[in-house]
């Protein structure tokens, strides 16, 4: 699944190579993914105008457009994307070499005509693709980003503590809460927990200080971490997510369990739940 450090990598594709070409035409004929717009209405709203630029709040990308007629109309609307569980950007260059970006691919299996849910082609004959084997992605108008929470590679150390103490929610479930903090999915999740020692059931407001301060400075240097290596499955537990995996710093056994309704692995040596905290799930 495609989490910050993958959809970062999506973004700095297309703005690096999918921006000032003109768009000639659209296919927005997959009415789930451009939901709840009708199929037309992104190709009626782009066509003529070209990507402007490229920003990204957690997991969502949004896109400014161009004006579609002289340089003194006002700018077209906002392009939101979102990769889903599954989905990759892959633009193609005027001279036909491609580039994409976004979910890794897992194995050697060639893609699919029916994996393109979304196509953008430009007038200089290349084109952006949202490829999506699970079609969970979305490719929208406008997009809300004020209901996104601060974007995990830049919240504070003290909204870190704000946002994620409250309540007697799991943390990992906090953790996965794009309005609290945008952007950490299910494997940085278990990965920031396992790093900190936290255990995924723990109770958002019976987190110590001390153990809210490991869980920011993991948070960081996950998010570095997988960013340097290409993305979230590159973690240090990634290899244990299966029965009969043993934790690689202490080779405990690791536990499986559904938290934030996802599935979710951890040590149950270092990262159990204290004795006296009721489960919060
Ligand atoms: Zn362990």
């Amino acid at each position: 699944m495609p989490e910050l450090p993958e959809v970062e990598i999506a973004r700095r594709l297309i703005a690096g190579q999918a921006l000032h070409r003109r768009i000639a035409d659209v296919d927005d004929s997959d009415s789930y993914v451009v939901r709840p717009h009708a199929p037309g209405e992104l190709r009626n709203a782009l066509t003529g105008r070209s990507l402007a630029a490229a920003h990204r709040r957690g997991k969502t990308i949004w896109l400014e457009t161009s004006p579609a007629g002289g340089t003194a109309a006002a700018g077209g609307p906002e392009l939101g994307i979102h990769l889903g569980m599954s989905g990759r950007i892959v633009v193609t260059a005027p001279d036909g070499s491609v580039t994409e970006g976004g979910d890794p691919r897992y194995g050697n299996r060639p893609d699919k005509a029916q994996w393109r849910r979304f196509t953008i082609t430009f007038a200089d004959g290349g084109s952006l693709v949202l490829l999506d084997p699970r079609r969970l992605g979305r490719i929208w108008l406008d997009p809300d980003i004020a209901m996104l929470g601060p974007d995990a590679g830049h919240v504070t150390s003290a909204q870190f503590r704000a946002l994620v103490t409250k309540g007697k929610i799991a943390v990992k479930a906090r953790l996965l809460d794009q309005s609290k903090i945008a952007g950490i999915g299910n494997l940085l999740a278990d990965e920031i927990l396992w790093q900190a020692k936290v255990s995924p059931l723990a109770r958002a407001d019976s987190l110590s200080a001390a153990q809210v301060n490991r869980l920011y400075r993991a948070l960081k240097s996950v998010l570095e971490s997988a960013s340097a290596k290409g993305g979230a499955h590159t973690g240090e537990i990634f290899a244990a997510r299966h029965r009969g995996g043993t934790c690689p710093r202490d080779g405990a056994p690791m536990v499986h369990g559904t938290v934030g309704g996802r599935s979710t692995w951890w040590c149950s040596r270092e990262q159990a739940l204290p004795v006296d905290q009721p489960n919060p799930v």
